[in-house]
């Protein structure tokens, strides 16, 4: 039992007893025990009110001085109201810390509800966005009304980061990402990433500029080499013989250094059309026909080429960008296969997607690669890149046209059993 509350019992079990011998030594019983019980309860009542004037203080100051089960009740009010004064100001403080720290953040970041509903930002969200009070509580779609950010900030997954200009000033780029926290409410980060963007732009277009300054001096070069070869075979220009080993040399080089130009300038391109591709119906089957009939010539027989075409079947868009992507799918499976191995170049469609695939019976790659093939310059084997003939961007270029055009690529592939790489374009039904 609490202590205050087995003393008040003690006090109440003297005063009854104290009365009791009272009563009966006076002889007035009744009269006693009405008037001691009549007094404790004045004396009690008192007590009840001094602590309802205290309550209705606000607690402030120190309880009534009170015995028995009312000082405890006031020494325990007062303790609880003690607690409570310090969690609320360690809640104050804590609150104080991450204003400051996300006041001093350069990224924005704003809360949301589960309905969207804007319920709080940082200094810099304001700035990023243009935010202002008012825009307090109402949905951050009437904010920021670029359909990609609609469909972003409403999608169940909140998906992958999105890019996107500025709605205050369209030459800033912002990456806005966003996690659900809590009961469905969102939190958005948003990223001024136009200095990444700005530096990507510069080392494309120098990228761009010098594969494209390459190609004319290489052209020259390829000529007059041409012509010296030629000027080799023909006895009367009494060139010496071990000219041809050389000129036979600078060729293949330059060829090379040509075609590294060329795969340079189609990936710049490429990299910097951020819109999809044109619209254009290609049909498939003369195409994946062009490029058998391509690669026949160019495997001159070391491999069996099958075609197996879905017919009828167009994919929307640039004619150019496909046939190289297939063609480089296709001609790898040639350069990286042995002779003797089969390379099958199939269609088909499913309900969803069209898909062209390219397979071979070839060595295969092993796991431990297939994820970082797409990457520019990557090679299985390094030491076997001059003797392929590959630049080691043709990977990088099917990815990009994939891309470019909605598709995906993947690969798969057992050692000592062949590859098969897939290109996948999803089918869009209009609604
Ligand atoms: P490369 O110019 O070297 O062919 P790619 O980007 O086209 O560059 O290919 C990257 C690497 O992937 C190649 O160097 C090769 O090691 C590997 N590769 C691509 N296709 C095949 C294939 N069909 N079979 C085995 N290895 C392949």
């Amino acid at each position: 039992m609490h202590r205050g509350l087995q003393a008040e019992i003690q006090q109440i079990v003297l005063l009854t007893l104290f009365l009791l011998i009272f009563g009966f030594l006076n002889g007035y019983l009744l009269l006693t025990l009405l008037v001691g019980g009549g007094l404790y309860m004045l004396w009690t009542f008192s007590h009840i009110s001094k602590l309802y004037d205290w309550l209705d203080q606000g607690c402030t100051g120190l309880p009534p001085e009170a015995s028995g089960v009312w000082g405890d009740m006031g020494d325990s009010l007062y303790r609880m109201q003690k607690r409570n004064e310090r969690a609320k100001q360690s809640r104050k403080n804590l609150s104080a810390r991450v204003r400051n720290i996300t006041s001093a953040l350069t990224d924005g970041i704003l809360t949301l509800s589960a309905d969207r509903v804007l319920e709080w930002w940082n200094p810099a969200a304001e700035k990023l966005l243009g935010l202002k009070k008012s825009d307090r509580e109402q949905s951050i779609i009437n904010l920021v009304r670029d359909p990609r950010f609609v469909a972003f900030i409403q999608s169940k997954t909140l998906g992958p980061a999105l890019e996107l200009a500025s709605p205050e000033d369209p030459t800033k780029t912002l990456l806005f990402t966003a996690a659900e926290f809590g009961d469905g409410d969102v939190i958005v980060v948003v990223q001024d990433i136009t200095r990444l963007r700005n530096l990507e732009q510069m080392r494309q277009d120098f990228v761009a500029n010098i594969s494209h300054e390459l190609r004319t001096p290489l052209t020259v070069l390829t000529g007059y080499t041409e012509t010296l070869q030629d000027a080799c075979q023909d006895d009367a220009a009494d060139l010496p013989g071990h000219w041809k080993k050389a000129l036979d040399q600078m060729q293949q080089q330059t060829e090379r250094m040509s075609a590294l130009a060329n795969d340079l300038v189609m990936l710049s391109q490429l990299e910097s059309t951020r819109e999809s591709a044109s619209s254009t119906p290609v049909q498939i089957a003369p195409l994946l026909q062009q490029i058998a009939d391509d690669a026949r010539i160019i495997a001159a027989d070391s491999h069996t080429i099958i075609l197996e075409c879905a017919e009828g079947m167009v994919l929307n868009g640039e004619m150019k960008e496909l046939y190289s992507a297939f063609s480089n799918l296709v001609f790898n499976a040639i350069k990286h296969s042995p002779a003797g191995t089969t390379i099958q170049i199939k269609s088909y469609a499913t309900d969803n997607a069209n898909f062209i695939d390219i397979s071979d019976d070839g060595n295969g790659i092993d796991p431990k690669h297939i994820s970082r093939l797409t990457e520019r310059f990557y090679r299985v084997d390094q030491s076997r890149a001059s003797s392929t003939g590959g630049t080691g961007l043709g990977l990088a270029i099917v990815k990009h046209v994939l891309m470019h055009h909605g598709g995906t690529l993947s690969i798969s592939s057992t050692l000592s059993k062949g590859s098969r790489f897939s290109c996948r374009f999803p089918i869009l039904k209009s609604s």
